[in-house]
């Protein structure tokens, strides 16, 4: 019996990557052993946090590391540690600051979503006075420069791409920053080059445990040895409800180990030949293009499907409408749906996974078709976000 005839729930074919909200990575057996003889012990926490930061080290280079519950969660604890340090009424007393150094600034092109919710909401739970510099598409040293006074904490950097064109290089924003010793924080919940920060000097850098690293849900937060110090701190404050346990911290440190002996060349070939099992389906249908891409946010083997909606009869948001109702139900990387653009990401398939999708994608693109000659009703496609809130929204009552 399958874990989803155990308990009733369906069976997905996860084409988009490492979403927090499918789930996440799908966990290696050598990383679930551990986590679950981790979960029959007792142990100290400190222990397991001490043997983290070695283990975070060894990945980033930086000079110390804490585990942490997810990303939202190390984005929230390292700005109450920018805020705080490791005085310990300071600690206690957040989100309410009564000293001055309490400002944390983003550029505004940044606020981006620290997954679902907005970044500057877990910036502003610590009590920190947030504020945006520039425009939306644009911000430039003279921003950055005027912003930085006496009573900023921290500023925040997020690795995504984002359709603002003209934002701060990471590089010139450190260096401008470090010149007022302020520190800098970087979500890099979805980065794959997990040296790149410390290089860069990034004081304090967040990536998930549960995205490429491939481990249960869990954070990262990696950087200057006495910020880092003053992360852990926050469990005795407000990092406390966001605190990771024992198969969190073990499952941090074995997903290391893992991800630093993995075989990345037999990785993509497995990939490559699921890609290929899609590719054979599609390939000539018209209206639609394909073409291997290669991303700074994913080690994995993506697929871009593009879709002429007019030719194809068909937009590419209907199909991913149509693939999520699917059984097993399909999932793609859909940011760009909208713009006809559909993602597959090789990383969670098995082998035959893309022989299922790819019939998925041939049925979508060879049945009825809209008829736009007899001016039939062109649907006009929904924002993401009203979708995704739909997708929760629905958890009661869905069956
Ligand atoms: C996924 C993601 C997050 C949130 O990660 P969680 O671990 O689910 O909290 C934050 N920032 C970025 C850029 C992400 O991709």
């Amino acid at each position: 019996m399958t874990i989803q005839e155990k308990y009733g729930f369906k069976k997905l074919i996860n084409a988009r990557g490492p979403a927090t909200i499918l789930g996440a990575a799908r966990v290696n057996p050598s990383i679930r052993a551990d986590i679950s003889d981790m979960l029959g012990e007792s142990v100290e926490i400190r222990d397991l946090q001490r043997l983290a930061s070695d283990a975070i080290s060894r990945l980033t280079g930086a000079e110390a590391g804490c585990a942490v519950h997810c990303t939202s969660a190390g984005m929230a604890i390292a700005a109450a540690a920018a805020l705080t340090g490791d005085d310990p009424s300071r600690i206690k007393a957040l989100p309410d600051i009564t000293w001055s150094r309490k400002k944390i600034i983003i550029q505004k092109g940044q606020v981006t979503g620290a997954g679902d919710c907005p970044v500057w909401q877990v910036i502003r739970m610590c009590g920190a006075e947030y504020i945006e510099i520039g425009e939306a598409l644009d911000c430039a040293s003279f921003h950055l420069r005027a912003a930085l006074d006496d009573n900023v904490a921290a500023a925040f950097y997020i690795m995504e791409d984002t359709f603002a064109p003209n934002l701060l290089p990471l590089e010139t924003f450190v260096e401008i920053c470090h010149e007022k010793q302020v520190p800098v924080i970087c979500d890099a919940a979805y980065l794959t080059d997990f040296q790149l920060l410390n290089r860069l000097g990034v004081d304090m850098a967040i990536y998930s445990g549960h995205k490429w690293l491939g481990g249960c849900t869990s954070g990262i937060i990696a950087g200057r040895r006495e910020l880092i110090h003053a992360c852990y701190l926050q469990e005795m404050g407000i990092g406390r409800p966001m605190k990771t346990g024992k198969e969190g911290i073990i499952s941090v440190i074995a997903a290391i180990d893992q991800w630093l002996k993995r075989d990345s060349i037999a990785i993509r070939a497995a990939q490559a030949q699921v890609s290929t099992e899609i590719i054979c389906e599609i390939d000539g249908l018209p209206g639609v293009s394909y073409r291997q891409m290669e991303s700074a946010y994913s080690p994995s083997v993506r697929l871009c499907v593009e879709i002429d909606d007019q030719t194809a009869g068909t937009a590419a948001w209907e199909i991913n409408d149509a693939l999520a109702r699917e059984e097993p139900v399909i999932m793609l990387d859909d940011y760009y749906v909208n713009q006809g653009r559909m993602i597959f990401d090789m990383a969670f398939l098995d082998p035959g996974d893309g022989t299922a999708i790819g019939r998925a994608l041939r049925k979508c693109l060879t049945g009825r078709r809209r008829d736009e000659s007899a001016g039939a009703h062109r649907p006009v496609p929904r924002p993401r976000q009203d979708i995704l809130y739909d997708w929760f929204n629905d958890w009661m009552d869905r069956r």
